[in-house]
């Protein structure tokens, strides 16, 4: 979504083009703001962890880790399709690890939100 240019929320043309930080359309000269009718960029306003596929998550959730992630610190790799019960989310997330769990085998670890699908 970051390389195309969005249609004219006003009229449909595909002809806009960005000024600062607004979009301008050509056509019927409609402004408005970049990223705007993006639902889906992550809230930074706090709350609405979401998963990879953009649905939202919630403290005892349940999720499937989507790839192979290694354990910072350790050799040991949480592998892709890793089942996640009993999530928490975590409100001050440092570098994206925004899931507080348990893992099988692993222990009390965090995870990236982008990283997992709700299971
Ligand atoms: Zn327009």
């Amino acid at each position: 979504m970051d390389s195309t240019t969005p249609q004219c929320p006003a009229c449909g043309s595909e002809h806009a083009y960005p000024d600062g930080s607004l979009w301008v359309c050509p056509e019927c000269g409609h402004e408005w703001a970049a990223g705007a009718e993006a639902a889906e960029a992550p809230a930074a306003e706090g709350g609405g962890v979401k998963d990879a596929n953009g649905n939202p998550l919630a403290d005892g959730d349940s999720v499937t880790v989507i790839k192979d992630l290694k354990v910072k610190g350790s050799s040991l790799v949480v592998k892709g399709g890793t089942k996640v019960k009993n999530i928490r989310l975590v409100a001050d997330a440092v570098d994206g690890h925004d899931i507080a769990c348990k893992i099988d085998g692993i222990g009390a670890m965090n995870l990236k939100s982008e990283f997992v699908r709700k299971a």
